[in-house]
């Protein structure tokens, strides 16, 4: 791996610099080999931690299509077959009504000519960044990685986006790109605003074994004063049980009461909140806590800069969009350079710029909106907004166009 260390001293130079090398970063420095172009990964957490990444409790909902890109981009073949679970079918219940809406598989469009016999794959996202990481460093081509090292300064020249890093040294690179998060100070320190939504919310995950069979179907549960998810995953290793990850979304308070309590205790608290609906419940990881605001740019793109990821979209995880979407942003972006080489343009011609901004605009923002007003309408407890959605549950579930546009939806289609 080239892990560099130098510190302070004059500017180096690279064709594109990305800042962060999360998923997305990652991804996009494995798609850009082709190209040929020198490229800088700058990152803020130590190399160790990339090559080994902690889990953090997330069961990433990928879909079909995000799949096929990882496969294409040689990511998909680093992921052991048991860290992949199929996601056959989607359930979608509301508070203490037993009727679920339910968006099976077979609802789906085909994929490369097949009916196929999952909506899409959970893989724990300590899993998938292993694997990229693995993908990018392990082969030919690899990046120059500056890791452990944040980006303190950013400005751009006509000529050149400049970076300065946390030990002083400074970079300089034809095209910038921002992958550093939802609330990416790249994008911020360039003059980008962006709209930010918080949910008042934060989300507990964590993976539990438990009595009742899933048979890999995900629960999207919004019942009164919580919301709950399960995510199929394979069976525990020790045990054999059946495993999920399971979701909690509470306000903020309430959340510090359940991640206070032992571990008997969260167990009878979460076969309580589940409802005894997959009977006895017990904690199998570590619990991780996320507070919910999403994020939406005002610009994907400015002078010398391309955002990519969480920066580019910060979804609220309900419809497990984000790192999917964040998978279309690097599609678009390296075609999208791609052709400029083909044409003869820079980099960060802004032709080549406007042209991501736009289709990532399309890919994006209708999911955006489109996950903003589900979680709105779920989350009020009123009377009529609870019927309303008992409404468009039965309605949804009789009407087999709607069901498919989910289904395409889910599976990226
Ligand atoms: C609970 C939960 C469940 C989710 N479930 C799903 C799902 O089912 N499906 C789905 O598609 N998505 C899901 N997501 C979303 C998904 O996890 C994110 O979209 C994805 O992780 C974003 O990746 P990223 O690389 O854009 O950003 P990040 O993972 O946030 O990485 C950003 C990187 O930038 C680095 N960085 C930041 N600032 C600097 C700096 N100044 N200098 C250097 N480095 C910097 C950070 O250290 C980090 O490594 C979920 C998210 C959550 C919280």
């Amino acid at each position: 791996m080239h892990t560099d260390t130098t510190s302070a001293g004059a500017a180096r130079h690279f064709d594109i610099a990305i800042v962060g090398a999360g998923p997305a970063g990652l991804c996009l420095a494995q798609a850009l080999k082709p190209l040929g172009r020198s490229v800088v990964l700058v990152e803020q957490h130590p190399a160790s931690s990339l090559e080994n990444p902690a889990f953090d409790g997330r069961e990433i909902a990928l879909t079909q299509h995000s799949v096929r890109l990882l496969t294409d981009l040689g990511v998909w073949q680093h992921l052991p077959s048991a860290d992949v679970s199929p996601l056959r079918d989607a359930r979608v219940l509301n508070g203490p009504n037993p009727f679920a809406m339910t968006i099976s598989h077979r609802d789906a469009p085909p994929v490369r000519g097949q009916a196929p016999s999952e909506l899409g794959f959970l893989v724990g996202n300590h899993h998938i960044r292993r694997a990229v990481h693995s993908a990018v460093f392990d082969g030919p081509g690899a990046p120059t990685l500056l890791a452990g090292q944040a980006v303190e300064r950013v400005h751009t020249t006509p000529d050149h986006a400049h970076l300065t890093l946390t030990n002083g040294q400074t970079v300089t690179a034809e095209l910038l790109v921002a992958a550093d998060s939802r609330h990416s100070p790249t994008r911020r320190a360039l003059g980008i605003a962006a709209d930010h939504h918080d949910f008042g919310r934060s989300m507990l995950v964590c993976a539990m074994t438990h009595d009742e069979p899933h048979h890999h179907a995900a629960w999207e549960w919004f019942d009164l004063g919580q919301t709950l998810a399960l995510l199929p995953m394979n069976p525990c290793p020790a045990t054999g049980m059946h495993r999920s990850s399971v979701v909690l979304t509470l306000p903020g308070s309430e959340m510090d009461a359940v991640l206070a309590l032992g571990e008997a205790a969260f167990n009878a608290e979460m076969q309580r909140r589940f409802a005894n609906r997959l009977g006895a419940m017990s904690q199998a990881s570590t619990r991780h806590v996320y507070p919910l605001v999403a994020v939406y740019p005002r610009r994907l793109v400015a002078h010398r800069l391309a955002c990519v990821g969480d920066a580019a979209c910060g979804m609220h995880p309900v419809t497990a969009h984000g790192f999917n979407l964040g998978l279309r942003s690097v599609e678009a972006l390296s075609a999208g350079l791609s052709q400029a080489a083909q044409r003869g343009l820079g980099l960060a011609d802004p032709s080549v710029l406007a042209r991501y901004e736009r289709t990532h605009w399309l890919a994006s923002r209708p999911t955006y909106l489109a996950t903003q007003w589900v979680t709105q309408l779920y989350t009020q407890e009123a009377g009529p907004a609870r019927l309303l959605r008992d409404v468009a549950l039965r309605l949804g579930q009789g009407f087999a166009p709607f069901r498919r546009a989910v289904a395409a939806s889910l599976t990226g289609a």
